[in-house]
């Protein structure tokens, strides 16, 4: 899927206010993340709930789409 795609492909039918809470959401997820026990910026979502760290293999459990 080509990048930026993804917010458009939603189209009119979920209306604003969904589409509004689906790019927050989306901005969220594709934020840089610092991992809370090296402080290194690998750190992102594995899984739903699950973030961890590349480098040191840190593991937590989150929200689905935040920590
Ligand atoms: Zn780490």
């Amino acid at each position: 899927m080509v990048k930026g795609k993804a917010l458009k492909g939603l189209g009119n039918k979920y209306g604003a206010t969904l589409r509004n809470k689906y790019t927050t959401v989306y901005i969220e997820l594709k934020q840089k993340r610092v991992c809370p026990n090296c402080g290194s910026s690998k750190f992102k979502r594995l899984n739903n709930g699950i973030w961890g760290c590349s480098r040191c293999g840190f593991k937590e459990a989150g929200g689905a789409y935040a920590v």
